[in-house]
């Protein structure tokens, strides 16, 4: 049986990260990712500036900047019946900003990075049990993990990446009792719409809210967010407004939001990423958030040598408290959307204020687009 410092469970940009830096620190790194590379999965596909600094520190910045993309000059609120109101991005900004990239290119990115490191990569694998064992030299617990092909592996240390539906999270009860409302997203790859300038398009629809991203080649990315019962009258409002087909295929995720895990590390296990916590999709900066806890988790656990009984408690200690503050201070815009999107009457009644001031609208915009 195959013994590793650290499994990392899903190959999302906050698993990837983690397990990158742990194995440029000379850790024994697998990586457990259920979806067959490349792949993509429902995301606006825009990458928030505040990842450029761990992409830096991933040596990828250059290689994230070749990938097929676009860095939208401007933004455009619009509220259904309405009207809209577009808010440029300053030119010396765009060259460091907001970047829209296909997820399949950035995620197969991220984890040929954590190979080049040296972690073990296994795509299409996804894991269906884990459980503590006893009996690793020097350390008196570790974690058998199962994986759908019957492969049973010993890490030292758990990182579950696996997204928001997490499901060792589950598996070991670390999220919270009650954690979301329902409500669902979904998300398509459309040709651009008629008159589409390439704008990040940010609308709030009768029933939900939505965002458009241009891919550039003519493709643009779609996403719509609803509660589950408004969702149908949602998508009907975009496919009138985008003059897309009813036929066409959507890709969908539920829940939007989460409240934090009740336990972001325990026993070993370390939640990072939208396991741990997820941010609305509004300001698209969830990548973000993942891209640096990954980080953030892998310096926490370099930190120190692996396998110690004694140094496992203070680490987890120094991870819960280090993960509050990373998210305790920069989410104000999210939140506010995240209320607002829970409740949609509310969200289309005040949104058209928002438009008759585009300072105010400025404002919001810096506070999510910012380095
Ligand atoms: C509608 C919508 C739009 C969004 N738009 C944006 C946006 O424009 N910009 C932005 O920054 N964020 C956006 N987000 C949020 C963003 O997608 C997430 O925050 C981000 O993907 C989280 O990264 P992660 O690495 O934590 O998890 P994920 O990216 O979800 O990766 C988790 C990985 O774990 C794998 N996995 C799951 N279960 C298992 C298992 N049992 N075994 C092994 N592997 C497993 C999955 O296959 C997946 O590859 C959006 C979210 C939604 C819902």
């Amino acid at each position: 049986m195959k013994i590793f410092d650290l499994i990392v469970i899903g190959a999302g940009p906050a698993g990837s990260t983690c397990a990158t830096l742990c194995a440029d620190a000379g850790q024994r790194v697998l990586l457990l990712e259920a979806s067959r590379f490349p792949r993509d999965k429902v995301c606006g596909d825009c990458l928030n500036p505040a990842s450029w600094p761990v992409l830096e520190r991933l040596a990828l910045t250059e290689r994230v900047r070749g990938l097929p993309s676009t860095s939208p000059e401007k933004i455009r609120f619009s509220v259904a019946s309405a009207g809209s109101r577009e808010i440029p991005i300053p030119a010396s900004k765009i060259a460091s900003s907001e970047l829209v990239v296909r997820r399949r290119d950035l995620d197969e990115l991220l984890a040929d990075r954590a190979v080049e490191a040296g972690a073990l990569f296994q795509d299409g694998s996804p894991v269906t049990a884990l459980h503590r064992t006893a009996g690793f030299p020097g350390t008196p617990a570790g974690w058998e993990v199962i994986t759908s092909s019957g492969d049973r592996l010993l890490g030292k240390h758990i990182v579950a990446a696996d997204g928001r539906n997490s499901v060792t999270a589950r598996f070991l009860g670390m999220h919270a009792a009650r954690s979301h409302n329902g409500r669902i997203g979904i998300q398509n790859h459309i040709p651009h719409p008629a008159g589409y300038d390439g704008s990040l398009e940010m609308r709030i629809y009768r029933h939900g809210y939505g965002g458009l991203a241009d891919l550039g080649n003519g493709l643009a990315n779609l996403c719509l967010v609803a509660n589950a019962g408004e969702m149908k009258e949602l998508r009907k409002e975009a496919e009138i407004h985008y003059g897309l087909s009813p036929a066409c295929a959507w890709r969908s995720i539920t829940p939007i939001s989460r409240a934090t895990a009740r336990h972001v590390a325990r026993d070993g296990v370390f939640l990072c990423g939208d396991a741990a916590r997820v941010v609305e999709p509004f300001t698209g900066e969830g990548i973000s958030y993942a891209l640096r806890s990954g980080a953030l988790l892998a310096d926490i656990l370099n930190s120190c040598k692996f396998g110690s009984k004694m140094e496992l408690k203070p680490r987890e200690e120094l991870y819960r408290k280090a993960h509050r503050d990373l998210y305790r201070n920069g989410l104000f815009v999210n939140r506010l959307t995240c209320l607002l999107s829970e409740h949609p009457k509310l969200a289309h009644t005040l949104s058209p204020i928002l438009l008759k001031y585009p300072w105010a609208l400025s404002f919001l915009t810096s506070k999510v687009i910012t380095m």
